[in-house]
């Protein structure tokens, strides 16, 4: 071993070692709890993870795929954290556990191989992604996309959010779900040459009663999309 190489070996563990300082320390001062059963290290746990519910999805149209109960507490503090509390890092670990419910990907894996899907994160109104900082859907789609960058394309600018609508569950019924909707979203000019033929996977945090997701559905194939599905992290 030359002397540049010795040294290069020391700079490296030095770096390493500066690291796991930083990591440990960063710890130390903001430690990261699991939600449900406090042990130390990570926002869940991977036997809380295991024990995360289901969603229940019968009211919901079979295009979309909605993995757990947001009744649930822990699923409903993690889309917290990710929304509110703006701790964006909980976005990476909420995919994994996402992406271990094996169901979903295997329905996933019925589309067409032949192209990159279209994965487009439901679109925030411009004055809500300014106050929040972000659109939380954008960042559940970047960090799905990290675990398979072959398989899918992010298009977060199809589709635009034209019109501040109040929020769906806050709505009385289904008329006022529709009235609430009409026009609030539009496609970009030359959206119809991105989506014609290709398959799309629109991203959400939470569906509700999937209205959202329909009308962007519904734009999409009168725009020449082949095929239309949505998974959502949560249903409730
Ligand atoms: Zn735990």
């Amino acid at each position: 071993m030359n002397n540049q190489e010795k040294s290069r070996r020391i700079i490296h563990s030095i770096f390493k070692t500066g690291v796991k300082i930083g990591k440990a320390l960063l710890q130390f001062f903001f430690p990261i709890y699991c939600l449900k059963c406090r042990r130390e290290g990570k926002f869940l746990c991977a036997e809380c993870a295991d024990d995360l519910p289901s969603a229940d999805t019968y009211s919901l149209p079979d295009w979309i795929l909605a993995s757990f109960d947001y009744k649930n507490e822990t699923v409903s503090q993690l889309v917290w954290r990710l929304k509110y509390a703006k701790q964006t890092a909980v976005a990476t670990e909420m995919v994994q556990i996402w992406h271990s419910r094996i169901i979903i990907w295997q329905k996933l894996a019925e589309i067409d191989r032949r192209q990159k899907i279209l994965a487009i994160p439901t679109p925030l109104h411009w004055s809500k992604k300014m106050r929040r900082g972000f659109n939380q859907a954008e960042i559940l789609a970047q960090n799905l996309i990290k675990l398979e960058p072959d398989r899918w394309e992010e298009q977060k600018n199809l589709l635009k959010k034209i019109k501040n609508t109040k929020a769906q569950v806050k709505t009385k019924d289904r008329t006022e779900r529709l009235e609430n909707l009409a026009d609030a979203f539009v496609l970009k000019k030359n959206a119809g040459q991105m989506v014609r033929g290709r398959t799309i996977l629109l991203i959400d945090d939470v569906v509700t009663t999937g209205a959202t997701l329909t009308e962007l559905r519904r734009l999409l194939l009168g725009a020449g999309a082949k095929k239309v599905l949505a998974i959502t992290f949560a249903h409730g």
